[in-house]
């Protein structure tokens, strides 16, 4: 596996050297808004310790990770008033990764709702703010 990036977009997030649209962070994860998401309240969750995909992170960032997934995820259901949430999470190229900072994405779902095509154009900022707001609202 190659090295951890520390020049990944996700890794400048966490450093502050790129902005973010946050919904929650304690000690060990960050969780915001993304920018090109396949739903509205589309959220991903990353641990602050660098790992690159699933296979390099700690035992211990895995598990506390995966908490705060849930803790996300309740609140992206709630607040965006879903009726299903989809996690996807992905490893290298091959794997659908594009940035290699390992993330869950958090995704709320409506009944007869498909997810919407990577287009690679960015959501407007205030529905994003918009959004996150929701979600903070009911972690
Ligand atoms: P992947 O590596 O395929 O699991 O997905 C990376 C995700 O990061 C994509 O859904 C992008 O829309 C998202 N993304 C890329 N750059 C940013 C950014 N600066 N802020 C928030 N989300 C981002």
């Amino acid at each position: 596996m190659p090295a951890y990036d520390p020049d990944n977009i996700f890794a400048k997030i966490l450093r502050g050297e790129l902005p973010c649209i946050k919904v929650y962070e304690d000690a060990a994860v960050l969780a915001f808004m993304d920018i090109m998401p396949r739903a509205d309240g589309h959220t991903l969750v990353i641990p602050k310790a660098p790992a690159r995909t699933i296979e390099d992170a700690a035992p211990e960032v895995l598990s506390g990770l995966i908490v705060a997934v849930q803790k996300v995820a309740r609140a992206v259901k709630s607040g965006m008033k879903a009726d299903g949430i989809t996690i996807q999470q992905f490893n290298e190229s091959a794997g659908g990764q594009v940035v290699f900072h390992l993330h869950f994405h958090v995704i709320p779902r409506w009944d007869g709702v498909a997810l919407k095509p990577h287009t690679g154009a960015m959501a407007d900022k205030d529905a994003l703010i918009e959004h996150a707001a929701r979600i903070e609202a009911a972690l």
